[in-house]
Order: structure tokens, then C-alpha cells, then sequence
């Protein structure tokens, strides 16, 4: 097929939710990608990191991607992983390479979906399954009462498993609070977001073990230090892999013995990428967790779920607890009993994203994890 233009869709969708939480402006930012294959267009997305360096993500796009693939006839989405790669790695295998390439590649699945016109699980053998499990992944609220009142709201809305990213000093009250709650209503994991060295990791991990965690996720900071996170795994349910790019960094996560790796096919390089990573796992009897940041993330999402209907080594989707706006996007994800549906096709609303969610500032939007505290900033 030859790719005929692409587009960069920068946009800023805010996250707007009752309780509403931190962190607001640092995850209203996105990075959507339109390719045209004659009448025939085709969504992927970026997921833009490192407290919201977008134009670093645009450059990559507007020196390499589009100069590179405009015009030009592509005989497989593979191969053009796999020679971005090759162009790229000297900039470092890392989440503005790697991640752009996944912008163009999964939007590449998309339309290539189109013009078979078959959804893109088709082309990954089908659908073994209609509706894939879910979690609720919560962002970070100010306050005790906020965590509650969301709790709530992800019992009502028929989510069996929340995800919590408080702050370390906030974590024990919260998993108490929640216990005391809701009891067995609901299960909780934790997202520490690399926060510690061993001796700290060590402490907090055995303070939280009573409260029956499923997951806590990224103790470490490096977040690749695998020699600190083997020495963590033996005894508590760690899991990593959302700042992982290579299938080598995979592969020693995987002998870390974590209990779940949480790729993200918006940063690694989309689904070429993230279905070697889905049976590099299987041989280490490791499931897969995907990662997907809690925002308005709905093209990432919408080709994790395709994968995920067609692999059943996933077991969990990150999801998040606000509603996805189902006007830009044009489909709707309904949570019933811990599982999400599982659309056939995504579309975005090109003129509601120019008049509502346009991307036009240019903000500081440094993302305070647990890690920087207030004398750093
Ligand atoms: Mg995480």
C-alpha cells in the first residue's frame, strides 16, 4: 500500500472527573497520528512522556517519519518497524524514538485494516474473545476522601480491581481506609512510580503486605535496575515494565522474576513490537499487564484492546476511571463486571478536536512523581 499523507493531531483533552484529580494539566496532553492510504485513514497514537516534551516527538516526526514515508509504497508494517528502528536507535532505544515509531506504526494497522476492511484483530488471527478484563487505574487525588469517593464511583461502574498512584506517604492510609470500606468489594494494586532505593522499597513493601496488594508497581528507581527488583520479587508481587523499550530489557525484567511485565504499545513501538514481547513472556510463564497511561488515551487503548482480544496472555487492561469522551472518538467502552468491549473500529472527530481539544499552549507541565519532592521544584 502507499502512504499518501500523514498528519500529527497534538491535543490537549483534559481530564475532568468528579473527585477531580492531580496531575490535571501534566496528563492533558496527546499525540495523535492520521495516515491516508487513498480514501482510507488510519489513527495511532503517541504516548508523550517526560513531563509533556511533545515537540521533541513532532521532531522525530517531521525530520524522519513523514519525509521518509510519504509517497512511498510499503509491501509490510514490520519491515517499516523495523527500519525506523535502525534510523533511530542512535538517538537512544527510548520512549521519544521508540514511542513515535509507534505513533506511525499501530496508525499503519489501522489503515491497512481498512482497506481490507476487517477490523485489526483480524489480522492477528482473530478475535479469541469479545470483551477483555479491565482495571480501573486512578490518578493521584489530594485528599483521603477523593480516594473514597472513587472507589466508589469504580464499584459503580463495574470495575472489580482499582489501581492506586498516592503518593508513598498517603499509600498505607489509603489501602487501610479502603479496607475498611469497601472490605472484599474491591481488589487495590499500587503504583509507586519508582520512587526508591532497595533499603526504602524493602521497608514500605513489608509495611503494605498485610493489606492483600495484587500488584505494586515500579518500586525502583532506576526503573531498569533488574539486580535491585530480582532482590524484590521473591517476596512481594512486583510489577514492571512501562519504562522498558527493548525486547533485551524484557528479557532481563522477565528473568527478574516479576509477576506481571506491563509494555505499553504507544512508547515500545507499537503492535509488531508488543506482540514479539506478548510470546517472549509466554516462555517465561509471565502474563502481560499493558500499560496505558489514565488519560484520554482511547487510540492506544483501542489497539491494546485489539491485541488483547486476540492473545490470552493478557490478563488485565489498564483503564481509566473517567469516562472516554465518545463524541471525539466515536465509540463508546462499556465496563460491565470487570470487561470492556471490544470495538471493531476508532474514528476521531477532526473538527471537535480543532475547536475543543486543540493542543495551543505551550505550558510548563512537569509531572511530579513520587520521587521529586517540593525543595526540587
Ligand atoms: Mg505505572
Amino acid at each position: 500500500m502507499k502512504v499518501d499523507k500523514i498528519t500529527l493531531l497534538p491535543a490537549s483533552i483534559p481530564y475532568i472527573d468528579d473527585p477531580m484529580p492531580e496531575w490535571v494539566e501534566q496528563w492533558g496532553i496527546q499525540l495523535f497520528i492520521n495516515v491516508n492510504v487513498e480514501d482510507k485513514e488510519g489513527l495511532g497514537e503517541v504516548l508523550v512522556a517526560g513531563s509533556g516534551v511533545i515537540s521533541a516527538y513532532i521532531g522525530i516526526f517531521n525530520d524522519l517519519i513523514i519525509p521518509f514515508l510519504e509517497g512511498k509504497e510499503i509491501r509490510s508494517i514490520s519491515e517499516v518497524y523495523e527500519t525506523l528502528e535502525k534510523l533511530l536507535f542512535s538517538a537512544g532505544l527510548c520512549s521519544i524514538t521508540l514511542g513515535s515509531i509507534s505513533g506511525i506504526e499501530t496508525a499503519l494497522w489501522h489503515v491497512y485494516s481498512k482497506v481490507i476492511n476487517k477490523p485489526v484483530h483480524y489480522l492477528l488471527g482473530g478475535k479469541i474473545r469479545d470483551t477483555v478484563p479491565v482495571y480501573a487505574s486512578f490518578p493521584r487525588y489530594k485528599t483521603l476522601e477523593d480516594v473514597v469517593s472513587a472507589v466508589e464511583k469504580a464499584i459503580k461502574r463495574g470495575f472489580k480491581l482499582i489501581k492506586l498512584h498516592q503518593p508513598p506517604n498517603m499509600v498505607i492510609e489509603s489501602l487501610k481506609k479502603i479496607k475498611d470500606t469497601f472490605g472484599d468489594q474491591i481488589k487495590v494494586a499500587v503504583d509507586l512510580n519508582s520512587p526508591f532505593d532497595y533499603a526504602s522499597a524493602l521497608k514500605f513493601l513489608e509495611e503494605i503486605s498485610r493489606y492483600d496488594i495484587e500488584w505494586v508497581e515500579e518500586p525502583i528507581y532506576p526503573p531498569n535496575d533488574y539486580d535491585t527488583i530480582k532482590r524484590l520479587t521473591k517476596d512481594f508481587p512486583i510489577a514492571c515494565g512501562e519504562n522498558e523499550y527493548t525486547l533485551h530489557g524484557f528479557k532481563k525484567l522477565l528473568e527478574t522474576g516479576v509477576l506481571y511485565i506491563q509494555p505499553d504499545i504507544a512508547k515500545i513501538g507499537g503492535i509488531s513490537k508488543f506482540l514479539k514481547v506478548i510470546d517472549l513472556a509466554e516462555v517465561y510463564n509471565i502474563k502481560i499487564m499493558p500499560h496505558l497511561r489514565p488519560q484520554r488515551s482511547a487510540i492506544a487503548l483501542y489497539h491494546t484492546l485489539q491485541v488483547a482480544s486476540a492473545r490470552n496472555n493478557i490478563i488485565q487492561v489498564e483503564f481509566p476511571l473517567a469516562e472516554i469522551p465518545k463524541d471525539l472518538f466515536g465509540v463508546e467502552f462499556k465496563i460491565f463486571n470487570g470487561m470492556v468491549n471490544v470495538p471493531d473500529d476508532i474514528s476521531i472527530d477532526k473538527e471537535l478536536l480543532k475547536n475543543k481539544y486543540s493542543l495551543k499552549d505551550k505550558k510548563l507541565r512537569l509531572l511530579k512523581f513520587s520521587d521529586l519532592t517540593e525543595k526540587i521544584l
